[in-house]
């Protein structure tokens, strides 16, 4: 039999972390298994189901680079045969129409609370006569649930857990409105889709029973279910805003690959062995149920930051370009230009290097675009600043090799300054300190004759030449 997974978010809100580690886990276990990974949408509840939590939803597994098989099922469009199934089970004496009101419901669970009882539906209308019904009262429809011995899972993550029937009341299947709830909507989808394991958060976990009893009433098998555990924050405490973005889009809009999120998602209560690093290709090879932890899993914003450092440095410099470019243009109309462009490139090999995200890869690439004047480190300002005479003629005569200079590249360059600084008398500190601060506002960058190279004859001519002046008008 082959392996049929699903992703069923409920598109009521963004798409989290839970979710998406949800959706990585299916569809890891189908691609390993060469079974095939599905998508519904459980927009039932249609006061909350919204177009911006679908899209969320779909631009989200767009993003992680989890493509889903066959169409998106929306289960609001199969609501029909999800009432056929309950009328089907009426008609078998699997269910049962109940005529209470909301007030009896209420009393009923009131007493329960007073004597200390779990607050559950009492049967009252499982064995009696439909003459009986008040009038005026639209009923809803009941399964008729075991009421005796246990119900069993063998769930793939949980092992073996079971729960007394009699724990379990008859829920509801059709509402009085006529329309079904969501218990009988996921298994008759489940169903239907010929699922054969439901990976999902652990909050599920006591539904399984009920939908297990469902599933056994129709007459069908259960898929088989593995309960991962929540997510916590890397304090132990359950993830929330505080501990970083909780929406997955938000970790595009900071810099994260995703490859990186993938990575890190997959560590999220699945190891192997001591391996941090496995990329998408090496977990499908890897992924199964049995290394998914039972304890809760912690999120760790430093490790994903550490991963995602890890794949910037393994990405190709086009791929980053195509990342950066814009980022960088949006406040540097200059960079979505081919000379733009010319200076991004040359600079990545160095810089990527160093970054965690691409929002620190486009920071560090900045200077290129922008006036070193405007963002101007108290350091490299400190030091333009009291420059002596002796030391700003230097750089005037150092520009004025510079742009007659043969040839531009960063081994010439690295040459020429050498030989100039060597030719001053003085060492090469001397000369690339101020160099450096003149061309990019800073004391720390990239290496400095790469910096040159990327920046260009001209501008590399303008921004020494601007240098003295700036700091002369500071005083
Ligand atoms: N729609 C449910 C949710 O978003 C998931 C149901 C399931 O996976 O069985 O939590």
């Amino acid at each position: 039999m082959s392996v049929v997974t699903r992703f069923a978010p409920s598109p009521t809100g963004m798409l989290h972390l839970g979710g998406a580690r949800t959706a990585l886990f299916n569809w890891l276990y189908a691609r390993h298994h060469g079974g095939s990974f599905r998508l519904r949408l459980e927009d039932t509840d249609s006061k909350r189901s919204t177009p911006e939590a679908i899209a969320a939803i779909v631009d989200g597994l767009g993003w992680l680079g989890l493509d889903w098989d066959g169409e998106m099922v929306r289960q609001s469009a199969r609501r029909q045969r999800h009432v056929e199934v309950a009328h089907g089970l009426l008609a078998a004496g699997g269910a049962y129409r109940c005529y209470c009101s909301p007030e009896e419901l209420e009393t009923m669970r009131a007493e329960a609370r007073a004597q200390g009882r779990a607050a559950l539906y009492d049967g009252r209308w499982r064995d009696r006569d439909p003459a009986e019904a008040p009038p005026g009262v639209d009923p809803v429809i009941r399964f008729r649930a075991p009421q005796e011995g246990e119900t069993v899972i063998s769930d793939l993550v949980q092992r073996r857990i079971k729960v007394d029937n009699s724990a379990l009341d008859d829920m509801v299947l059709l509402r009085a409105d006529g329309t079904p709830t969501y218990m009988l909507s996921v298994v008759v989808d489940d169903h239907d889709m010929g699922i054969t394991h439901a990976i999902r958060g652990d909050d599920h976990l006591s539904n399984a029973f009920r939908q297990t009893q469902l599933f056994r009433a129709l007459g069908w098998e259960p898929p088989a279910y593995a309960h991962i555990p929540l997510i916590h924050g890397a304090d132990g405490a359950k993830l929330s805003k505080r501990h970083g973005a909780v929406a997955v889009g938000a970790y595009a809009e900071l810099g994260i690959l995703p490859a990186a999120m993938r990575n890190a998602l997959l560590r999220l209560g699945w190891s192997h062995g001591d391996d941090e690093i496995i990329d998408t290709a090496q977990a499908i090879a890897w992924f199964d149920l049995d290394a998914v932890n039972r304890g809760a899993a912690r999120f760790d914003m430093e490790k994903l930051h550490s991963l995602n450092g890890h794949y910037i440095r393994e990405s190709a410099d086009a791929d980053l370009l195509a990342e950066v470019e814009p980022r960088l243009a949006a406040t540097y109309p200059l960079a979505a230009t081919a000379e733009g462009r010319r200076r991004i490139a040359a600079l990545l090999p160095e810089a990527k290097a160093r970054a965690k995200t691409l929002v620190e890869l486009a920071e560090n690439l900045a200077f290129l675009f922008r006036d070193p004047h405007d963002a101007m480190t108290p350091k490299a300002r400190r030091l333009l600043d009291n420059l002596d005479p002796e030391a700003e003629a230097r750089l005037g005569a150092l520009a004025r090799m510079l742009e007659e200079l043969e040839g531009w590249d960063e081994a010439l360059l690295e040459r020429v300054v050498r030989a100039f600084a060597e030719g001053e008398g003085v060492g090469l500190g001397k000369i690339a300190q101020p160099l450096r601060a003149a061309l990019t506002g800073s004391h720390a960058s990239p290496g400095l004759f790469a910096v040159m190279a990327a920046l260009g004859r001209e501008e590399t001519v303008t921004r020494l030449g601007h240098a003295g002046e700036s700091g002369r008008s500071e005083r």
